[in-house]
């Protein structure tokens, strides 16, 4: 007997697909029998958490009896003064994914749209799906790039949010300050940009903004920052999000009180101020992304300059067996499949023994099928 034939869930949540993550090294490991397996599928930190997060972490292992601070009262101070804010622009999250979900609570009306230039990071359609709203992805232009004019033709009076992923998640490529400007100085006023800045730390070009500055501009804009990348967090779970107090004070209202738990608190707190980790974490990211480039040229294979710590190629029609014999290898990479883009794989950014391995195995796999 289907107990859910007398009790159903919500009609909505037949549209929500379940979240398809990079495979774990476990998994990889135990399904082919490696020891050693390399993860360049998550957009993680190949250099490992910060240490002085680590640090902080042991700690407080003492003080987990004890509820987390439920405004994240330090963390926020250090971010504040980090990027010269005030506190009340400050929500902290359990990662970015779930402040999408919580400003998809605080501001999605089962009519309204949101508008996702695509392909892109899923956790938005998800947040809009949850709340019953439509989404309408408008696609890049040309080479992946950002197109503001299509952006501003597919706006409606339904339109509550527009997501800007920049630099965009799966693409790496980024909206320039200009863009963003002409973006906000056209998209009507009851229209809240969403500046996901996930990757903004590994952005090199001049003309790259994380949107902070435009913050206290006057333009309803909503800026998305997490720990999980640069600063090599993703497993404690924390992000944060600035706007100005009155969006910050709405979003607060739909927040679970102790979100973000104590070590998440501290490790970020202290992340935060570790200036060495954060800089050679992005040097390390520019040599590695410019080592796989000239690989990839070297096979022939086309790739999408980056802003970020991935890479995407096109591999071609083979694209879905490379991508499982590069994890028979022991190698995990993500198929493009899950954006639609079934000719490519994206690559994260590893150590440069990493992205060795990765480029080896690759060579071998194309060299096997005769795709050289
Ligand atoms: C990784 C990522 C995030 C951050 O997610 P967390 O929940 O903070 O780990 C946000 N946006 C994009 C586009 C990402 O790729």
């Amino acid at each position: 007997m289907n107990i859910l034939n007398n009790i159903k869930p919500r009609k909505i949540l037949d549209k929500i697909k379940p979240y398809s993550p990079g495979k774990p090294i476990w998994e990889v490991q135990k399904e082919f029998n490696l020891d050693n397996v390399v993860k360049l599928a998550s957009n993680e930190n190949p250099l490992g958490p910060s240490p002085k997060a680590l640090d902080a972490i042991s700690n407080f292992l003492t003080e987990l009896n004890r509820y987390p601070d439920a405004n994240a009262t330090l963390l926020k101070g250090a971010i504040a003064s980090y990027y010269s804010l005030k506190e009340q622009q400050l929500i902290i999250g359990n990662g970015a994914d779930e402040l999408i979900t919580l400003l998809s609570e605080t501001f999605l009306e089962p009519e309204d749209e949101i508008i996702v230039p695509s392909p892109s990071f899923s956790e938005y359609d998800f947040g809009a799906n949850l709340m019953g709203a439509k989404v309408i992805p408008v696609p890049l232009g040309e080479g992946y790039q950002f197109n503001v004019e299509a952006i501003l033709a597919h706006v409606t009076e339904q339109t509550k949010l527009v997501y800007i992923c920049s630099p965009n998640n799966p693409t790496g490529t980024y909206l320039s300050k200009r863009q963003l400007e002409q973006l906000l100085n056209y998209l009507p006023k009851k229209v809240l940009t969403v500046f996901d800045g996930a990757y903004s730390h590994f952005a090199t070009e001049f003309d790259y903004t994380n949107g902070l500055e435009y913050v206290d501009s006057g333009y309803p804009i909503i800026v998305l920052q997490t720990f999980s990348k640069i600063y090599g967090l993703a497993g404690v779970r924390v992000g944060f999000a600035v706007a100005t107090e009155d969006i910050i004070q709405s979003i607060l209202k739909v927040k679970e009180p102790f979100n973000v738990n104590t070590l998440a608190q501290v490790a970020a707190t202290a992340a935060i101020a570790d200036e060495k980790h954060v800089q050679a974490s992005h040097e390390a990211n520019k040599s590695g992304r410019e080592q796989l480039y000239k690989a990839f040229s070297e096979l022939g294979l086309q790739y999408t300059e980056s802003m970020s710590n991935f890479v995407l190629v096109k591999v071609g029609a083979e694209a879905k067996y490379v991508y499982e014999q590069l994890l028979q290898k022991g190698i995990i990479v993500r198929f493009g499949g899950v954006w639609g883009l079934t000719e490519h794989v994206r690559i994260s950014v590893g150590t440069f023994e990493e992205n060795t391995a990765l480029i080896n195995a690759l060579m071998s796999i194309l060299q096997e099928k005769d795709l050289l």
